[in-house]
């Protein structure tokens, strides 16, 4: 049997290990941490669990994929559930929020619309709400 070690422990050095284990590799993982996931890990403290990120839980559809090719089911594992606001930041005396809604979304956006940036953007949230 071949030997593989991979390094890091997020979604890429995880994915990496699941399929060259399907292959029959003999896979190891090292990890500099002291718990897996990378940048999506946990923070536990105080009886509070913290997200460390990533932020927002874009295309589903890659994760349900890499469940698929497999042999599995993704819903066997978890369960999304859309939280609204999607993302809040907190100010000083004051909190911005990203509504779940994609055209609340674009008025939230609407006020800043002038700038360059922003066009490309609103064209990538069509594309891909
Ligand atoms: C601020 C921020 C916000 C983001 N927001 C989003 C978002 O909203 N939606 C989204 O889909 N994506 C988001 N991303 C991107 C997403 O988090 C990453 O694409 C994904 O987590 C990267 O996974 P990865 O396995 O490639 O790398 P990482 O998650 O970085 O994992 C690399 C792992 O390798 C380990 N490692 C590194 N060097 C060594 C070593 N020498 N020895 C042992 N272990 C080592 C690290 O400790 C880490 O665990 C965000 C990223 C950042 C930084």
């Amino acid at each position: 049997m071949r030997n593989v070690l991979i390094i890091g422990a997020g979604f890429s050095g995880l994915a990496a290990a699941c399929f060259m284990a399907k292959e029959g590799w003999k896979v190891s993982v090292v990890e500099k941490m002291d718990s897996p996931g990378g940048r999506a890990r946990q923070l536990i403290s105080d009886g509070f669990t913290f997200d460390r990120g990533p932020s927002w839980f874009w295309m589903p559809e890659v994760y349900e994929r890499f469940f698929k090719l497999l042999g599995k089911n993704a819903s066997d594992y978890y369960s999304l559930k859309r939280i609204d606001p999607s993302y809040r930041i907190f100010w000083k005396e004051d909190v911005t929020d990203v509504p779940a809604d994609f055209s609340q979304i674009l008025q939230s956006f609407w006020p800043v619309s002038v700038l360059p940036t922003v066009i490309p953007f609103r064209r990538y949230l069509w594309r891909y709400h």
